[in-house]
């Protein structure tokens, strides 16, 4: 017979969860890829937060960073392209009570995904976003993305491409209802964590915009941002990002900014000499779609039972009229 002590610490053993419960299966992403750091990040906050495997589902779209879902050990749902958003509204619409993250890249969801990103802010559900931008379409071997640079050289775009690139912080920022809008990068780990914590922790659609390496084909890319810390401007706040001294000693260009302020976020996110890393918006107080509904409201058998019949009956070809019709012809 157990002792009440040791039913305790079976019960504290049972309810935390470490790492190990969260790691699914062995990722398959190149050496040195930023989904890595993602990854990593992610693990540790389901770990930090206690986060129920069981209540808890990624929901991803398609690409390099859309086989996320493989590699938690919680529920995932692998989707088609683009098509992240709905399928995650309509998670959190049937069960409210799930912790429902997407993790979608920048074709993915600035692309063919671009109009469900545009009203999935604007319904504001408690959906934590992670945009892993690469800047390229990296599964179908380097084509351009909406956020590809100005004259970037790829499979699709031999010459450079023509066009300014997608801020996908500016878009966000500038849809009704935006509530949460960060911006992370891979290789400051620390930073990507607390950010990302951040985001889960807003009630809300937090969208994180994590800055991604894709050292298979765009190996050079970000080498300025990581050689020379003063091109990444780290937003400060008491009530946003604080650095530990380490980070403070590194990072020297520091910006005080408070997360309320929209005016300020959309300023700094049009940045394009500085990567702007930090909380830029957060406003608790939108409403979220899902209570605006009621979601997750039981609904009982007979009366979900009456109404699909009631829908198919719409298309039903009565046998009398077949008959009649058969007749007369
Ligand atoms: Fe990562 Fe690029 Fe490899 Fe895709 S192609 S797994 S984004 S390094």
């Amino acid at each position: 017979m157990t002792t009440p002590v040791t039913q305790c610490l079976i019960r504290l053993h049972e309810e935390h969860h470490s790492l190990e419960d969260y790691q699914g299966g062995v990722p398959r992403w190149c050496n040195g890829c930023g989904d890595n750091a993602i990854l990593t990040a992610v693990q540790r906050i389901c770990r930090d937060e206690d986060l129920s495997p069981e209540h808890t589902v990624f929901v991803s779209g398609i690409g390099c960073s859309s086989r996320f879902p493989h590699y938690m050990s919680t529920y995932g749902f692998h989707g088609i392209h683009g098509r992240a958003f709905p399928i995650a509204e309509g998670v959190k619409m049937a069960r409210p009570d799930l912790h429902v993250f997407v993790n979608t890249g920048d074709g993915d969801c600035c692309s063919i995904g671009a109009a469900h990103w545009i009203h999935a802010v604007r319904y504001n559900m408690d959906i934590t976003v992670l945009l892993h931008d690469n800047y390229v379409y990296g599964l179908t071997k380097k084509q351009a993305s909406p956020t590809s640079p100005k004259g970037l050289k790829s499979n699709t775009t031999p010459r450079g491409t023509d066009l300014e690139a997608l801020n996908p912080l500016t878009v966000t920022l500038g849809v009704q209802n935006a509530s949460f809008v960060a911006q992370a990068v891979d290789w400051i780990p620390e930073v990507l964590y607390e950010i990302v914590a951040a985001a889960y922790r807003h009630r809300g659609f937090s969208f994180v915009r994590v800055i991604q390496r894709c050292p298979e084909f765009l190996p050079k890319m970000l080498e300025p941002w990581l050689q020379d810390p003063s091109k990444t401007l780290l937003l400060t706040h008491e009530d946003g990002l604080q650095l530990s001294p380490d980070l403070e000693r590194i990072y020297k260009n520091r910006r005080e900014h408070d997360p309320l302020d929209i005016d300020r976020a959309r300023e700094i996110a049009s940045s394009d000499d500085v990567i702007p890393v930090g909380i830029l918006y957060r406003n608790p107080a939108v409403p979220c779609y899902e209570e605006l509904r009621g979601a997750g409201q039981a609904r009982p058998a007979e009366r979900i039972r009456a109404g699909l019949e009631a829908e198919l009956d719409k298309f039903t070809v009565w046998p009398d009229e077949a008959v009649e019709e058969q007749a007369v012809a």
